[in-house]
């Protein structure tokens, strides 16, 4: 028996016990449905153990060899390459892509630009308050999902934020209030209590509801008698009572906000507004926690942050960062690029029709662990070890804490980690040139 981390979604729960032989997985304990399915993908059907290469419109089988020397022919090829995902492997790999995008003067992005990486950006003008699950877990007196269907997306959150005892604390369940303020019923409402506020909002209202408590805040009783995004006055009153007199309150932000059509007016106004109740709060304060959904989204920020000093969007000519406005969406909005790298993430399936077509009309090499959408669209698949159960690594969780992830078993038919995978095709473009 072993105790791992799961690398099913951003929590990385790492109370997760295994039984193995160090050939198979014989028993896992503690994961949610979610998480037993990552590990189901060691013998899935859509695995992918070989590399493939399109022939006459049709992927092929093929030795890694000429994989890697097709690779290599449609990189060099290639003046404009882009570089996506990165979001579902560790940070040493993240590393590597972007070392990658230098050499050969690509873009490179992660999925968290059209997620929660635009929170961080417009973080540096608002600032902002975060905090860590322990730091829920032990005193956290009140817990908003704003657009966050925690129940569904990442399922053991709430049973470790909302139902736990802290240590400084003698209740739980008991002194915490839960709001949850969604355009639909989801899930996550089967879980209110009766002190709970469970506000469904009308659709798209979200920055009319933020800028009516933005006001209340700054004078009192400014509420029309009306409401506003379907709400009445008393829910909005207890909104801020609630969080203005919350010891630790924080905020979960999903996908409701964080989704791509999202305004980033929402987003800085939700940053003001919590900014605003920090500065009146006077025994407690307000933080926020991002629930984007792949396992190392956050990480990808940490690494590119620390590494160029600027969250995603990196754009590399003559082997130097240069400075770009660009994230994913515009870059095959407008097709500036003339190949992709696509790295364990579907956009043919994730973006909308339009921007799949375009990304498809140009050549498209992944590197990934399972078939998708993108890899029958793709020239060239190479294959690569499940990260967290055939590869060890780095990812940073939701609340922004490093987690070690481990290795249980060796990948089968010599996978290489996308760590390796990504140092042989930086060796092989650049022989010599510091891939390793
Ligand atoms: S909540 Fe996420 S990390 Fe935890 S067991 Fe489920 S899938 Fe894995």
């Amino acid at each position: 028996m072993k105790r791992v981390p799961c690398a099913g979604c951003s929590l990385l729960c790492d109370d997760i016990i295994v039984r193995s032989d160090g050939l198979f997985i014989d028993e896992v304990l503690g994961a949610c449905l979610k998480g037993k399915e990552r590990f189901d993908q060691l013998t899935s059907n859509n695995r992918i153990l070989n590399p493939l290469i399109k022939k006459n419109e049709v992927l092929e089988k093929c030795s890694w060899e000429d994989a890697l020397e097709k690779t290599v022919e449609v990189i060099k090829n290639s003046s404009k390459p882009l570089l996506y995902g990165f979001s579902n492997v560790t940070c040493e790999a993240q590393l590597k892509g972007i070392e990658l995008a230098k050499a050969i003067d690509g873009f490179i992005d992660s999925n968290s630009s059209i997620c929660q990486g635009k929170v961080l950006n417009i973080a540096q003008s608002t600032g902002l308050t975060l905090t860590t699950n322990t730091e829920i877990i032990n005193k956290a007196d009140l817990i908003v999902l704003w657009g966050a269907n925690a129940a569904e997306s990442i399922p053991r959150l709430l049973n470790k934020i909302l139902f736990s005892r802290g240590k400084f604390r003698m209740t739980g369940r008991e002194i915490r209030t839960l709001i949850i303020i969604d355009p639909v019923k989801t899930a996550s409402f089967n879980v209110m209590g009766v002190r709970d506020l469970a506000l469904q909002i009308q659709p798209n209202k979200d920055l009319e509801l933020i800028r009516v408590l933005k006001e209340e805040c700054c004078v009192a009783n400014t509420i029309s008698s009306e409401g506003v995004a379907g709400l009445d006055r008393d829910d909005l009153k207890r909104i801020l009572l609630h969080l203005s007199e919350a010891e630790n309150g924080v905020i979960i932000l999903g996908q409701g906000l964080l989704r791509p059509q999202t305004e980033s007016n929402i987003i800085r106004e939700l940053l003001e507004l919590i900014q605003m109740i920090n500065s009146k709060q006077e025994k407690g304060r307000v933080s926020l926690i991002m629930m984007g959904g792949h396992f190392n989204m956050a990480g990808f920020d940490h690494v590119s942050l620390s590494i160029c000093g600027k969250i995603g969007g990196l754009q590399f000519k003559n082997h130097q960062l240069v400075n770009s406005e660009q994230n994913i969406v515009s870059k095959i909005d407008s097709e500036d690029f003339d190949c992709s790298i696509i790295v364990g993430t579907d956009p043919i399936s994730h973006l909308p029709r339009n921007l799949s077509q375009k990304l498809a009309k140009k050549p498209i090499i992944v590197i990934d662990n399972k078939k998708s959408a993108t890899t029958y669209l793709a020239d060239i698949v190479l294959p690569t070890a499940i990260t967290g159960i055939e590869t060890s690594g780095t990812a940073i969780r939701l609340d922004q804490v490093p987690i070690e992830l481990k290795t249980i078993l060796n990948p089968p038919s010599n996978i290489p980690s996308d760590e390796e995978l990504l140092i042989k095709i930086i060796n092989k473009i650049n022989p010599g040139g510091g891939g390793d």
